[in-house]
């Protein structure tokens, strides 16, 4: 068959140098990994390397983008700050600078999973895209194949361990609305606006009351652009802060006590005095609490950081549902028109892992989700992981990386031989089968 076989670093059977054995072929190349493969650099995969790293574990993250956490560098608008105060968001391992605000901006966001990948010594392969993942039954192997930036770099990576880091963001949703061909003015999802500095002076439509279209239609404002919101379902808005506290580490604390429907009346209280009702200016709330929807739907609540009161004020108008867009304009479902130059779709995003994943047991087909929920769903059958699906943020992320790093950790080192001196591993000729 021709192979051209390389084996990189002489020392293969020393699997703690985290080296691997590279098989080339005409149709690409076969790399072997000692311990995990993790897709994907966001938080949640690095915080699952470094968790492994401390362990004695090797791993090797493959990332689609050319850096690590895109969706924070890449996808993000400028104004964002952390949603949550930085005790709640910082990985596993390594605290955030102690001179860091209480909710750091995403560029201290970014330096710090820098130096946590450096400070963890993280092997990674960037813009290497996976396209498929399936386990091989009869080597018991993961096989991932991945395309490179040149669409023929092909590469097969077969390890042990599999941890699908490639988050709940994956791709963004861009809603079909009727019309939307027709309609003239930019059209953009979130992903792609950085700040109201383009909009200044022309009507922009947010559509969807996240934290993401809440806080892009305040940055609109601030740029004196005339931002509508369109809010289609009811949404709890909560303060960021009450009584002194972050909103989220006081409920964590009071859920703690007390029951979730006791913790949830008392924020609606809190929120009432401080915020006003929210009905009144077309937020309606939903009939179950804040974190006790959390806790059954995933919906998050919005955290306030300043667009209710542009939207009393006026500074901000709240929309029903879209009916359909037109050439220069949107009409609503309560029949109003109204004239719009943009359109910002905040409609969030949904994991990928059912387009790339082989598999059916853990991960949902519908939503890309694992099927069992938080705190269930991070481990799968034959040495299959998953972190950062949890709807719980990046606590969630962190959980779910150190518990994956102690289950590996025992099977790598009761199998302390596996890979380098292949017990049950393939032969190079069975690895490049396909
Ligand atoms: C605007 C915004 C603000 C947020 N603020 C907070 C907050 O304050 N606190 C908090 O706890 N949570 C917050 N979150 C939620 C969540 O914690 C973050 O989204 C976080 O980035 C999740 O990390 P992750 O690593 O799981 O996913 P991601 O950061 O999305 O990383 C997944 C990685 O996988 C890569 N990938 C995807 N598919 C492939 C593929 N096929 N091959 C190779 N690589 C692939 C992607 O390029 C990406 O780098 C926020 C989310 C958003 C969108």
């Amino acid at each position: 068959m021709g192979y051209l076989k390389e084996v990189q670093g002489k020392g293969v059977h020393d699997h703690f140098n985290n080296n691997k054995i590279v098989v080339m072929s005409s149709s690409g190349s076969c790399v072997g990994v000692p311990g995990a493969v993790i897709v994907g650099a966001g938080p949640s995969g690095l915080a699952a390397a470094a968790c492994l790293k401390q362990r004695g574990v090797p791993s090797l993250i493959i990332e689609r983008s050319n850096c690590i956490a895109p969706l924070w560098q890449l996808k993000t608008y400028d104004r964002l700050c952390l949603h949550l105060p930085k005790q709640f968001c910082e990985l596993p391992l390594m605290p955030f600078p102690a001179n860091f605000p209480s909710y750091p901006t995403k560029e201290q966001f970014v330096a710090y999973l820098e130096a946590y990948k450096t400070q963890f010594g993280l092997e990674l392969v960037y813009n290497h895209t996976v396209l498929s993942a399936e386990f091989d039954d009869q080597c018991r192997f993961w096989r991932i194949k991945t395309i490179g930036m040149k669409q023929e770099e092909e590469t097969e990576y077969v390890c042990r361990w599999l941890i699908v880091a490639t988050g709940e963001n994956a791709e963004e949703v861009v809603p079909q609305i009727e019309g939307m061909e027709d309609f003239v003015g930019t059209v953009l999802h979130t992903s792609s606006y950085k700040s109201g500095e383009l909009f200044s002076g022309k009507n922009v439509l947010v559509v969807g009351c996240g934290n993401s279209g809440m806080e892009v239609s305040l940055d609109l404002c601030n740029f004196n652009a005339h931002p509508s919101i369109v809010v289609r379902d009811s949404v709890h808005v909560l303060p960021q802060e009450m009584l002194g506290r972050s909103t989220f580490g006081l409920s964590m604390c009071l859920l703690k006590w007390l029951p979730i429907r006791l913790v949830d009346q008392f924020l609606l209280l809190i929120s009432w005095f401080m915020l006003g009702d929210t009905a009144e200016l077309g937020l309606t709330r939903p009939e179950l609490g804040p974190l006790e929807l959390k806790k059954v739907s995933g919906k998050t609540p919005v955290l306030d950081v300043g667009t209710l009161s542009k939207i009393r004020s006026g500074n901000i108008k709240v929309f029903p549902g879209i009916k359909r867009l037109k050439r220069h304009s949107v009409e609503f479902v309560n029949g109003k028109v109204e004239n719009f130059d943009a359109i910002i779709l905040a409609t969030g995003y949904r994991s990928n892992v059912p387009t790339w994943l082989k598999e059916s047991g853990m991960f949902s087909d519908k939503d890309g989700l694992p099927h069992k929920a938080f705190p269930e769903g991070w481990k799968g059958e034959s040495g299959l992981y998953a972190v950062g699906f949890t709807k719980h943020g990046l606590l969630g992320s962190s959980i779910d990386a150190t518990r994956i790093a102690q289950d590996i950790e025992v099977q790598w080192k009761g199998e302390a031989t596996h890979f380098m001196s292949f017990p049950h591993a393939p032969p190079t000729q069975s690895l490049l089968k396909s």
